[in-house]
């Protein structure tokens, strides 16, 4: 049956907010929306939410769910995010994998609660992760390995087809490897998550070989001394090797210049930016403004709570007004949905567009709604819709 939802303000984000609108469902798919008086007479069931705002749900291009057992508390070495690396790696291992899924398991619910219906989840074991029916969660296997050996291996990995594939990062993953994960993510058409140019380490790693990072590869035993360092920005590199195409998502670029920026445009490249992890870790802020000026249409992530204290979007909208005030709030909004599902390939989300599977609504009195969802910090209160 057809059910009309109405309320005080409707965003459907690729139009302009609607006063005294409406949304018109069936078979669980927006069908149309308008004035509520448009819809006059139409023989449907109606919802009236009253004061608030009917919207698409959120989108979080990127967390990893099973190290939600890893709270990020107090960063002992802000801007050191190898020696948080080395933390993390400590920390995981006094969990046991009951821990991890039951974390997991409440880290999704508190993201469903907050009105996110799509979620890319990162991580080495798709176990750790139930998906909800009331979300789409997106699960990449992540691999890595720099050293020969290790790239060999995880590229018998590869070869078991056994789930979606996707590479760690330019610094933690071999040539060869990154080249082959991005081929099986071509041939299977999935998109390909993968952290970029998050820390200074990063950038000198990838410039010179050198650094933090090769220390900490030393220490453990993971260095064979095969890495080249081809001298450029990680961007560069990954463009160079073929990755950088309209399905790859890069993840993070905080350290990213013009040329880089140029770049992530002209190969349609995806950008999902996680400031709040971004913040915790103390490794920068990337250029957000230059970023949208150049045409480039990022979209957020929460990143995991080992980096970041909280996993909101709405969070993450208000850490980009907060960092970047002459960023728009219909700009924000659409780096919460719209972008974040064309990142995602998954058109039925992010908008009310017709065809739409996702809609929440938020509580709120008032004439200016996008300013209320993108600029205040405030918790809201948020009903899912379909
Ligand atoms: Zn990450």
């Amino acid at each position: 049956m057809a059910v009309l939802h109405r309320a005080s303000w409707v965003v459907p984000v690729t139009s302009a907010p609607i006063q005294n609108g409406a949304v018109l469902v069936e078979h669980g798919r927006v069908v149309k929306v308008a004035k509520s008086a448009e819809f006059k007479g139409l023989d449907a069931k109606i919802i009236d939410y009253g004061q608030g705002v009917l919207m698409p749900g959120l989108v979080n291009g990127h967390t990893h769910l099973e190290l939600s057992h890893c709270v990020a508390t107090v960063n002992d070495n802000p801007g050191d995010m190898v020696a948080w690396i080395a933390d993390l790696l400590r920390f995981r291992e006094t969990y046991t994998d009951d821990d991890v899924v039951s974390r997991a398991g409440e880290c999704v619910a508190g993201m469903i609660l907050e009105g996110v219906d799509l979620i890319v989840d990162i991580g080495n074991d798709p176990s750790f992760v139930r998906s909800s029916s009331d979300s789409k969660v997106l699960f990449f296997h992540e691999l890595l390995g720099l050293s020969q050996k290790a790239a060999l291996f995880m590229g018998e990995v590869l070869e078991s087809r056994a789930t979606n594939y996707t590479c760690h990062a330019p610094y933690s993953t071999s040539l060869s490897l990154l080249q082959q994960i991005k081929r099986q993510a071509s041939d299977l058409k999935h998109i390909m998550p993968i952290h970029v140019a998050e820390s200074l380490a990063e950038m000198d790693f990838i410039k010179t070989g050198q650094g933090d990072f090769k220390l900490f590869l030393e220490e453990r035993g993971f260095w064979d001394g095969s890495f080249v360092a081809p001298e450029s920005s990680p961007v560069k590199y990954l463009n160079d090797l073929g990755l950088l195409d309209p399905d790859t998502l890069c993840v993070h670029c905080v350290h990213v210049d013009e040329h880089d920026l140029q770049t992530l445009y002209e190969t349609e490249a995806k950008v999902c930016l996680c400031l709040g992890s971004n913040e915790y870790l103390g490794v920068g802020l990337p250029p957000v403004p230059q970023m949208l000026e150049i045409g480039l249409l990022p979209c957020l992530g929460t990143d995991s709570l080992a980096s970041n204290p909280q996993v909101s979007i709405w969070r993450e909208m208000n850490l980009v007004h907060q960092h970047f005030p002459t960023v728009t709030a219909a700009q924000i909004i659409h780096m919460a949905t719209r972008n974040g599902a064309t990142a995602l390939q998954c058109s039925e989300y992010g908008s009310l567009s017709a065809g739409a599977v996702s809609m929440i609504f938020v509580e709120y009195a008032g004439n200016t709604p996008l300013d209320y969802l993108s600029f205040n910090s405030s918790p809201k209160q948020v009903t899912r819709c379909m």
